[in-house]
C-alpha cells in the first residue's frame, strides 16, 4: 500500500527523509516521549520518526508543509484517532495556541533552509515551550552552541543561549537520509531557561544590539555600536569598548544592552 503514495522528494520542502531505524531510534530515546506528553512534530515527512513517537505519545500533532504527505501520513497514522496533523508552514504557526492546557514538546528533523528563522520564530513562543529536540544542519548545531571569540560564535549562539539551554546530542551522518544531504547533521535539545539566567530590561534592544555587533563582526565594539548611538561615550560601557563585540559572553552583551536601555538614542 505504501507504493501507492510514492513520492519523490522536494527540495524546495528541505526533503531528506530519515531511512536509519538505529538513528530513529536514538533520537527517540533522546526525546523520551510518553502519553501525557504535548508532542508536536514539525516536519513528519513520510512518518520516519512520527511512527516511533506515536507509539509512545498517541495524542502527537504534526504540521506539514507539503499537502501531497498528508494522505499518506493520514492512511499510515489511521489507527491512531488522537494523531492531528496540521497542514501548515511552521514558520507562520501559532505555537501558543497549541499550548492550551500543557507547554509543548517540539521536535522534528527540520528543513534546513528554514531552520535559522523558525529557530527565532519558536523563541517567540518558549514560555509556553518546555523542551525542543532538533536535527539540523551540525554547523548549526554548532554554532547554537558555540562560545565566545569562536568563529561559530555569533548572532544565534547569544540569543538562543539567552533563551535557551543548548545540549548538543549525537551527529548524524548523511547516509542515515534518503536523498542523503551534503551535510553533516546533528541532533540538538533545547530547553528554554523559566527566567534568563541575566535578564535583560529590554530584549528587544539585546536583539538590536546583538545584531548590529555581529554585522560588524571585525570592528571594536565601539564602532559596531556607532550606527545604533553615534554619540555614545565609550568609556562608560560595562564592557571595554575595544574588544571586538565577538568575545562578549552573553551576560556581556546583557550588561551592555541593560547600560545602553539607560540611554537615549
Ligand atoms: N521527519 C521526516 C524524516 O525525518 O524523514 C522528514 C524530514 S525532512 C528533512 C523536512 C520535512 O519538513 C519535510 O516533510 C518537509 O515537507 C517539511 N517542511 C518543509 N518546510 C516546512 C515548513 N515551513 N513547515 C512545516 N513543514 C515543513
Amino acid at each position: 500500500m505504501d507504493n501507492f503514495f510514492q513520492h519523490k522528494a522536494r527540495k524546495r520542502f528541505g526533503q531528506n527523509f530519515l531511512v536509519d531505524d538505529n538513528i530513529i531510534e536514538r533520537i527517540v530515546r533522546a526525546i523520551g516521549p510518553s502519553e501525557t506528553d504535548r508532542l508536536i512534530e514539525i516536519g513528519p515527512g513520510q512518518g520516519a520518526i512520527t511512527a516511533l513517537l506515536l507509539q509512545r505519545c498517541p495524542s502527537l500533532t504534526a504540521v506539514e508543509l507539503d499537502r501531497d504527505l498528508i494522505p499518506m501520513l493520514q492512511f499510515k497514522f489511521r489507527d491512531y484517532p488522537e494523531f492531528e496533523i496540521i497542514e501548515q508552514d511552521a514558520l507562520k504557526l501559532d505555537f501558543g495556541a497549541l499550548a492550551e492546557e500543557k507547554p509543548l514538546r517540539i521536535v522534528g528533523n527540520l528543513p534546513y533552509n528554514i531552520s535559522t528563522p523558525l529557530l527565532f520564530h519558536l523563541l517567540t513562543f518558549r514560555g509556553k515551550i518546555e523542551d525542543m529536540h532538533f536535527m539540523l544542519q551540525k554547523e548549526v548545531v554548532d554554532r547554537l552552541g558555540a562560545t565566545p571569540g569562536t568563529k561559530a560564535y555569533g548572532r544565534l549562539s547569544v540569543m538562543v543561549q539567552y533563551h535557551c539551554r543548548v545540549q548538543g546530542l549525537f551527529p548524524v551522518p548523511p547516509q542515515a537520509f534518503r536523498p542523503a544531504p551534503k551535510v553533516e547533521s546533528a541532533i540538538v535539545r533545547l530547553v528554554p531557561h523559566p527566567n534568563p539566567p541575566y535578564p535583560a530590561t529590554d530584549e528587544a534592544l539585546l536583539e538590536r544590539i546583538v545584531n548590529v555587533a555581529f554585522q560588524q563582526r571585525r570592528k571594536t565594539l565601539r564602532n559596531a555600536l556607532k550606527p545604533l548611538y553615534p554619540e555614545l561615550d565609550a568609556s562608560k560601557l560595562p564592557v571595554d569598548a575595544g574588544r571586538r563585540p565577538e568575545t562578549l559572553s552573553v551576560k556581556e552583551f546583557v550588561d551592555l544592552a541593560n547600560y545602553c536601555a539607560t540611554l537615549k538614542t
